[in-house]
């Protein structure tokens, strides 16, 4: 429900907690009165009693933005880069998926692509670097590539391209995951080009395949509109390729062999 507006105090009249709120601080209105108390018994100056009440309200902001970023990116569940085995892959550039994780690619416009097998945690850390990003405040948004352009063909038969494009455009960081699980016709990969092209050199993008860059033609119905996608995409990511068995089929095994 949205709150009630506030009306408009008179600053002559109003006291200090009227104004807190009016001023959409809502955290200082309501906690003032203990900062003051502190700040009496412990002697503090006018500056450190300000510094306390406004880093407060700016740690709830941050947290408040955090967790708006965090929902608008849509991710199918929060994975971090701590909970990722690096062991566990057959191959797999540690240095290149740590270095993802620092967040300069962004200042870049620059984007990766995870090739490997089923399983072998290409979702998992492309999850875990929009995660990070969204810490940052960076908007990122996960979307599957066959779901991307299901959108988008749908708004297209709508009359709402334009609009449909702009959400998988506008974020700083798009990840699109699962290029290559099902194939597209020519208008699907025609759509699918549209959003690299207007995205090329201006945002991030995190890519994740199980197909070699080879197969993309069978992926983007002809190998035109593949190369169109792979030059543009290669241009500005850096390969990351995942060697090995897949972790859900690991993950079965064990709870297996404990269960009885
Ligand atoms: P992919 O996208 O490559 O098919 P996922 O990233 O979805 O694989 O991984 C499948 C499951 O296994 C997920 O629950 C993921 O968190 C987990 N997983 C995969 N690789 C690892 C790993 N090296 N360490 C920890 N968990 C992993
Ligand atoms: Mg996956």
């Amino acid at each position: 429900m949205p709150r009630a507006a506030t009306p408009t105090p008179d600053p002559d009249k109003a006291d200090l907690k009227e104004l807190l709120r009016f001023l959409g601080l809502h955290k200082s209105a309501e906690n003032y009165p203990a900062h003051i108390q502190a700040a009496e018994k412990g002697n503090w100056s006018h500056l450190k009693f300000l510094e306390a009440l406004v880093s407060e309200e700016a740690a709830l902001k941050r947290e408040r933005s955090i967790r708006a970023r965090l929902d608008q990116a849509r991710f199918p569940v929060e994975k971090t880069i701590d909970s990722f085995d690096f062991a566990f892959p057959a191959s797999i550039p540690r240095g290149k998926v740590l270095a993802a994780m620092s967040l300069q690619f962004l200042e870049r416009q620059e984007g990766f692509i995870f090739m490997g097998p089923p399983g072998t945690g290409k979702t998992h850390l492309a999850l875990a670097i929009g995660y990070a990003a969204c810490l940052r405040g960076t908007r990122t948004l996960w979307t599957t590539a066959v779901d991307m352009v299901n959108q988008l063909q749908a708004a297209a038969a709508d009359r709402s391209l334009h609009q449909a494009l702009k959400t998988y455009t506008s974020p700083r960081l798009l990840i699109c995951d699962e290029v290559g699980y099902l194939p597209f016709d020519q208008r699907g990969a025609d759509l699918f080009f549209q959003v690299i092209s207007a995205r090329y050199e201006r945002g991030s993008l995190i890519v994740s395949t199980n197909r070699p860059f080879k197969d993309w033609g069978k992926i983007f119905h002809d190998n035109t509109v593949a190369s169109a996608i792979v030059d543009r995409l290669a241009h500005h990511s850096e390969l990351i390729k995942i060697e090995g068995g897949s972790y859900r089929v690991k993950d079965r095994k064990s709870k297996m062999s404990t269960d009885g």
